[in-house]
C-alpha cells in the first residue's frame, strides 16, 4: 500500500473542454438534457468512464458545471456524474450550497435517474429541480446498482421543495447505455444477483 494521503483530485477528462459550449444559452430543457446525454456518450466513446453525464444550470439558462462518471478513471466510488457536477458547481460559485442568498436557482440535469448517494447529495446541494432521462430500471438492466432508492426517497425530496422529473429524452440516454453494454464496459459496484 502507498503512503497515507490528505488530498484527492476530482476533475473532468480534458475532452470536456472540446465538447461543451459554455457560452451558449440553455433555456430549453431539451438542450440541457441533450448536453448531459452527449457527455455520457463521449465518456463511453472515449473510454473515460461509465455511461452517465450530468450538468447544472441556473434557471436563467446559464451552464454552471458538467460532470461525467469518473469512478474507474479516478478510482473513487463516489464520482458519479452528478457528484462531479455538484462538486465543480460548488467550487465555481464558492459555496457549499447552490441555494445561497443572491444566487439564481439551480437545476440538475442527468442522463440517468440518480442513485441513492446522488439523491442524498441532491438534498444538500441546493438544487431545486432534478430532471433525468433514463430511469433507474434502465441502469439496473445493465447491472448497475442504484442502491436504496424508494418512492419515499423522491417524496422526501419533493417535500423539501425539490422537483423531480424523469423520462426527458429517455430513448437517447438508453442508446448510450446500450452502447456501453455492447462495448462491454466495466460495471463497477455491480448490483448483487437477487
Ligand atoms: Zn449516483
Amino acid at each position: 500500500m502507498s503512503d497515507p494521503v490528505r488530498e484527492v483530485l476530482v476533475d473532468c477528462p480534458a475532452w470536456v473542454g472540446e465538447v461543451v459550449d459554455w457560452g451558449r444559452d440553455y433555456s430549453r430543457d431539451e438542450d440541457r438534457m441533450a448536453l448531459a446525454i452527449r457527455l455520457a456518450g463521449h465518456n463511453v466513446d472515449r473510454g473515460t468512464g461509465g455511461p452517465f453525464g450530468a450538468a447544472i444550470f441556473e434557471r436563467s439558462g446559464r451552464l454552471v458545471s458538467v460532470g461525467v462518471n469518473s469512478v474507474v478513471r479516478l478510482a473513487n466510488c463516489t464520482l458519479h456524474a452528478e457528484m462531479v457536477a455538484f462538486m465543480l458547481a460548488q467550487r465555481r460559485v464558492g459555496s457549499f450550497t447552490l441555494a445561497a442568498p443572491g444566487f439564481d436557482e439551480h437545476e440538475l440535469f442527468t442522463s440517468c435517474e440518480p442513485c441513492a448517494m446522488c439523491l442524498g447529495a441532491t438534498l444538500w446541494s441546493g438544487v431545486v429541480r432534478v430532471v433525468y432521462a433514463a430511469g433507474g430500471a434502465d441502469a439496473r438492466e445493465l447491472g448497475f446498482d442504484e442502491g436504496p432508492v424508494f418512492a419515499e426517497s423522491h417524496a422526501y425530496l419533493r417535500e423539501r421543495g425539490i422537483a423531480l422529473e424523469g423520462g426527458l429524452l429517455r430513448e437517447e440516454a438508453r442508446k448510450v447505455l446500450a452502447r456501453y453494454r455492447d462495448l462491454a464496459g466495466p460495471v463497477y459496484n455491480r448490483r448483487p444477483e437477487v
